[in-house]
C-alpha cells in the first residue's frame, strides 16, 4: 500500500522553521514554508549571526590591543570603520539567509514569502494562498521586549536589530540589561571605542549564570574601562538632540550619546490565529509545548522562540527537527534540556553545558566539583591571556560526568568535550585518560578531570586518607568549605553548608542523596526558561 504523501506547512523560516523544512523533505513529505521577513529568521538577520560577527571584530581589536605585550610594535591607535564594519555584518547576514534560500529550494521545498495564520484544523492562510496541510509547524520567533517610556527611535535609543544602521560607532553607549544580550554587546562596543555604561538591575552582570564566571566577566568589564551599574533599574530613557538620559528607578541619571536596550524578549505571535485555533499559550503569550513540540491543539507543533523554551539557535532547530520527526513517524527522542551547550560570547566566552553550580549548592544535584584557573596553563601563557578557568561536576561515587562550565577564548569550542563526555556518560577517569595536544587549552579539560578521579582503593593501599570533600565536593585545596571554618564539619560530601544546618549531619546519619553515591536526578531540570521576565534576554 502506497500512503499520500504528507503535507506540511511551517510559519516561520528561522531555524526553528527551516530546520524542520529539510527534516520533512528528507522524509518525503510535501513541504510549504511560509516567511514574512527572509529564511534564516532574526537568527541570521538581525540577532545571532550580526552579533556575532560584530563580536569577531571586537576580540580582534582586544588582540591588537594587546600586541604590544606579545612583542607587536604597532606603533598607533587602532580605530574602527563603523560604515565598513556594518556593511561587513549586513552582507555576511543576507550571504548566510541566501545559502539557506539554496538550500531549501535544493530540496524542493516550497516558500511563500508573506505572512501567515493558522485558519482553522489543517489550513494555513499566507497573504491570497490557502495552504492545506496535515501537520503545522508554528516557528514565528521572538521581538525584542519595549520598556514603557523607553521606545526606541532607531537613532539614539534602539534595540540590537537597528545597530546596524548607525553611521557610527556609539561614543558613549549606555546598555540597559546585563543578561546574556546585554552583556555581550557591552563587552563588544567597548572593546571596539566606545565608552559603555552597563545598567543591570541586578547586583551582578548576567544573573542567571555561573556565578564564578559572572564576577570573572565583570571584573574583566571593569578592568577594561566599562562603568558598571549594579542594582540599578533603568525607569526611562528620553533622547534630547545628540545624547540620551536614562533615569534610573532611585531618581539618579545617566547620559550618554546612545543607549541600547537589552531587556528581553516576547513571542511573536501576534495575528498567527492561535486563539482562534485553541492553541494555548502561558501567562507571557508564549506557545506551550510538550517535549516532542506538539501544542494543546493535535496536528498543530510549535518550535523555537515563540515556545520561550531556551532561547537559542540550536534548541529551535531540534524542536523543529524533533516536532517533523513525531509528526512523520519516525522514532525520536524527546527533548533534554538538560544537555543543551550554550555559550555567551564575551571575551573570554562563558561555556556552559549540564548541571549548573547554583543546583549543586541548593542541593538538587549532588555533585563533586572541580575547578581549575586556566593561568597555570602553557598555551593560555603564550597567548598572554591569565582569565578564565574550566570546571566541571562529576556524580560522586560513578565518576560520571554532569556537566562543567569553561570561561575561556573560544570556550564556545572547548565545551564540546564536556558535552560529549556528558552525552556518552564518560566519567572523569575516561576524560582524564584522553590524550590531548600540548600545548593546549584542551589540556585544562582533562587536568580538571584528572583531579576529580576518585581513587577509592587508595586508603587501603598506602594507609593515607584522602583529603576530606570540602563543601563544594573538591577534595584537598580548592575554595574552603565553610563549615570547616565554623569548626562544624558535617558529613564529606553534604551540600548543606554547615553541620548545624543538617541535623542528619549532625547525628552522622546524613542520607546517600545529599553526600554520596546515587546517581543525581536533576540532570535534566534545566529550568523551562532561563530568568523571570525582564530579568535579562532570556537566551
Ligand atoms: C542578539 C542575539 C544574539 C543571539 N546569539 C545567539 C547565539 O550566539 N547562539 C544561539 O544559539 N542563539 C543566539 N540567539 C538566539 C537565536 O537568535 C534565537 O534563538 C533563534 O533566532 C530562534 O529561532 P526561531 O526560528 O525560533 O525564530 P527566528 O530566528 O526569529 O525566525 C522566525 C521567522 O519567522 C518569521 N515570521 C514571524 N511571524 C511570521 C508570520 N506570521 N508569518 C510568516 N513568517 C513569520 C520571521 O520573519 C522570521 O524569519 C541570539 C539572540 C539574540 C537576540
Amino acid at each position: 500500500m502506497t500512503l499520500p504523501r504528507q503535507r506540511i506547512a511551517i510559519l516561520g523560516g528561522g531555524p526553528g522553521g527551516y530546520e524542520a523544512a529539510l527534516v520533512a523533505a528528507q522524509l518525503g513529505a510535501d513541504v510549504t514554508v511560509v516567511d514574512s521577513d527572509g529564511l534564516g529568521g532574526a537568527c541570521v538577520l538581525t540577532d545571532c549571526v550580526p552579533s556575532k560577527s560584530l563580536i569577531e571584530t571586537a576580540n580582534a581589536m582586544t588582540l591588537l590591543n594587546r600586541s604590544p605585550s606579545l612583542g607587536i610594535a604597532s606603533g598607533g591607535l587602532h580605530t574602527v570603520n563603523a560604515v565598513r564594519l556594518y556593511e561587513r555584518i549586513i552582507d555576511l547576514a543576507r550571504a548566510q539567509s541566501r545559502d539557506i534560500t539554496a538550500r531549501i529550494a535544493a530540496e524542493n521545498i516550497k516558500v511563500i514569502t508573506a505572512h501567515g495564520r493558522l485558519d482553522g484544523p489543517g489550513r494555513v492562510v499566507a497573504g491570497d494562498q490557502t495552504i492545506r496541510a496535515d501537520a503545522i509547524l508554528v516557528a514565528t520567533g521572538a521581538l525584542p521586549r519595549v520598556l514603557p517610556g523607553a521606545e526606541p527611535d532607531g537613532e539614539r535609543i534602539l534595540n540590537w536589530r537597528q545597530l546596524y544602521d548607525l553611521t557610527e560607532l556609539p561614543r558613549d553607549l549606555i546598555v540597559v540589561g546585563s543578561g546574556v544580550t546585554g552583556a555581550e554587546f557591552a563587552g563588544a562596543y567597548q572593546a571596539l571605542g566606545s565608552r559603555v555604561t552597563l545598567v543591570s538591575s541586578r547586583d551582578r552582570v548576567l544573573p542567571q549564570e555561573d556565578e564564578d564566571a559572572a564576577n570573572l566577566i565583570e571584573n574583566v568589564f571593569r578592568r577594561s574601562g566599562m562603568t558598571v551599574l549594579s542594582q540599578a533599574r533603568a525607569r526611562a530613557v528620553s533622547r534630547d538632540q545628540d545624547s540620551v538620559t536614562v533615569t534610573l528607578a532611585d531618581g539618579r541619571t545617566v547620559t550618554g550619546s546612545h543607549c541600547l536596550m537589552t531587556v528581553g524578549m516576547v513571542p511573536r505571535t501576534e495575528g498567527c490565529g492561535l486563539d482562534a485555533a485553541g492553541v494555548k499559550v502561558d501567562e507571557r503569550g508564549f506557545i506551550e509545548v510538550d517535549r516532542v513540540s506538539r501544542t494543546s491543539v493535535p496536528g498543530v507543533y510549535a518550535a523555537g522562540d515563540c515556545t520561550g523554551v531556551l532561547m537559542l539557535a540550536s534548541v529551535a532547530a531540534m524542536q523543529g527537527r524533533i516536532a517533523m520527526w513525531h509528526t512523520l513517524g519516525e522514532s525520536v527522542h524527546p527533548i533534554r534540556l538538560g544537555h543543551v551547550a550554550a555559550t555567551i560570547f564575551t571575551e573570554p566566552e562563558i561555556a556552559t553545558v549540564g548541571v549548573s553550580q547554583r543546583a549543586v549548592d541548593a542541593g538538587e544535584v549532588a555533585a563533586r566539583t572541580q575547578k581549575l584557573p586556566l593561568a597555570t596553563n602553557p598555551r593560555a601563557k603564550m597567548a598572554g591571556f591569565r582569565e578564565g578557568f574550566v570546571k566541571l561536576f562529576t556524580s560522586p561515587g560513578t565518576g560520571v560526568i554532569l556537566g562543567g562550565v569553561i570561561v575561556a577564548p573560544r570556550a564556545s569550542e572547548l565545551i564540546l568535550a564536556v558535552a560529549v563526555a556528558m552525552e556518552q556518560r564518560l566519567t572523569a577517569e575516561q576524560l582524564a585518560q584522553t590524550f590531548t595536544v600540548y600545548p593546549s587549552l584542551s589540556g585544562s579539560v582533562t587536568e580538571t578531570a584528572r583531579r576529580l578521579m576518585e581513587f577509592k582503593d587508595l586508603e587501603s593501599r598506602t594507609g593515607r586518607a584522602r583529603a576530606p570533600l570540602n563543601a563544594r565536593g573538591v577534595p584537598g585545596p580548592g575554595r574552603p568549605a565553610p563549615r570547616a571554618r565554623a569548626g562544624a564539619a558535617g558529613t564529606p560530601g553534604c551540600r548543606r553548608r554547615t553541620a548545624r544546618q543538617c541535623p542528619r549531619c549532625r547525628a552522622g546519619t546524613a542520607p546517600a542523596r545529599r553526600c554520596g553515591s546515587t546517581a543525581p536526578r536533576a540532570a535534566a531540570r534545566t529550568p523551562r526558561r532561563p530568568g523571570p521576565p525582564g530579568s535579562g534576554d532570556g537566551r
